[in-house]
């Protein structure tokens, strides 16, 4: 038998799982490409709810940008 609460606690898992299969996501930061803004995250969060966005509503990357050289 499936439940709500079944299916939901399924999908908590795999994005948790998600959330620490990634190098990057296990991390927590995410920066904005237009104006290097950097921000902490819950990345098991952000994939439940949403993704952070920045400029224009770009979505934040979880990349950190290559620093700019003289
Ligand atoms: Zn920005």
């Amino acid at each position: 038998m499936t439940t709500i609460a079944a299916t939901f606690a399924r999908h908590q898992a795999l994005h948790d799982e998600i959330a620490k299969s990634h190098p990057s996501l296990i991390r927590g930061m995410v920066w904005c490409r237009h104006c290097n803004k950097s921000r902490r995250v819950d990345p098991a969060e952000c994939l439940r709810s949403g993704w952070p966005k920045c400029c224009k509503g770009t979505t934040m990357s979880i990349e950190k940008p290559a620093p700019v050289k003289p």
